[in-house]
């Protein structure tokens, strides 16, 4: 049972499917998360008595995380298919699936988790080689935050700050005012992080405090 994640989220019980479409250079799972080959295989059915003997035990939530789970959709669906109605399901996403996937994905999660990473397209080229991340990020929120109960989740990068932490910060406020915004200060310089200078270190006091400082003055709705 994961006792890591939001805190009205725990306790969970949270299955981790391997492989993602991005490549961040400072992905803390990065071996399994970059490689949908990694681990082992799951019979739906069996996962799913798993979950339901967990929620037996008192787990809250039921939570389907990657690497990204999108790119195992098919098996993450059958899952699904397979748990009790009373199930409180999230989908722990990077929010840049496509438009397909979200429609099927429609209906299928109580809360989506979802990361807005890069506040533009460069930092999101450069630290995680992945192309059109801010069209594809915001219209995935804006579409989660329609059809579901959504929570966004930001890691405060070093450095990031005004390129990538305030330009997040001023969209939420703008576009998903009310919104649940998880702001994570811990970032750790793992996996290829020190390919990047500015990320070869954690966050410091004084960002850490600029960033909460532009929270409040946004008037986001931070939660734990
Ligand atoms: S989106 Fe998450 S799992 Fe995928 S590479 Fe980035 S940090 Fe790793």
């Amino acid at each position: 049972m994961e006792v890591s994640d939001e805190l009205e989220l725990m306790p969970t019980f949270s299955i981790a499917l391997s492989g993602c479409d991005l490549r961040c250079d400072f992905c803390i799972t990065g071996a399994e998360s970059w490689n949908a080959r990694a681990g082992r295989g799951f019979a739906a059915d069996a996962m799913a008595a798993r979950a339901e003997a967990a929620m037996q035990k008192g787990a809250r939530t039921i939570m389907v995380l990657g690497g990204e789970p999108t790119i195992h959709l098919p098996a993450a669906l059958e899952l699904v298919s397979l748990l009790p109605q009373s199930a409180k399901l999230v989908w722990k996403t990077n929010a840049h699936g496509s438009a397909q996937a979200r429609e099927l994905l429609d209906g299928m999660f109580n809360v989506w988790l979802a990361d807005f990473k890069f506040g533009n397209d460069d930092c999101a080229q450069r630290l995680a080689k992945v192309s059109d991340y801010i069209r594809v990020t915001q219209e995935n929120l804006l579409w989660a935050d329609a059809h579901t109960e959504l929570i966004v989740r930001h890691l405060l990068m070093p450095g990031h700050g005004e390129c990538c932490w305030r330009p997040v910060a001023t969209w939420l406020a703008e576009n998903l005012p009310g919104v649940k915004v998880n702001l994570r200060t811990g970032f750790w310089p793992a996996w290829h992080a020190r390919r990047h200078n500015e990320l070869q270190k954690a966050i410091t006091v004084a960002e850490n405090d600029a960033a909460c400082k532009l929270a409040h003055q946004l008037r986001l709705n931070l939660i734990a």
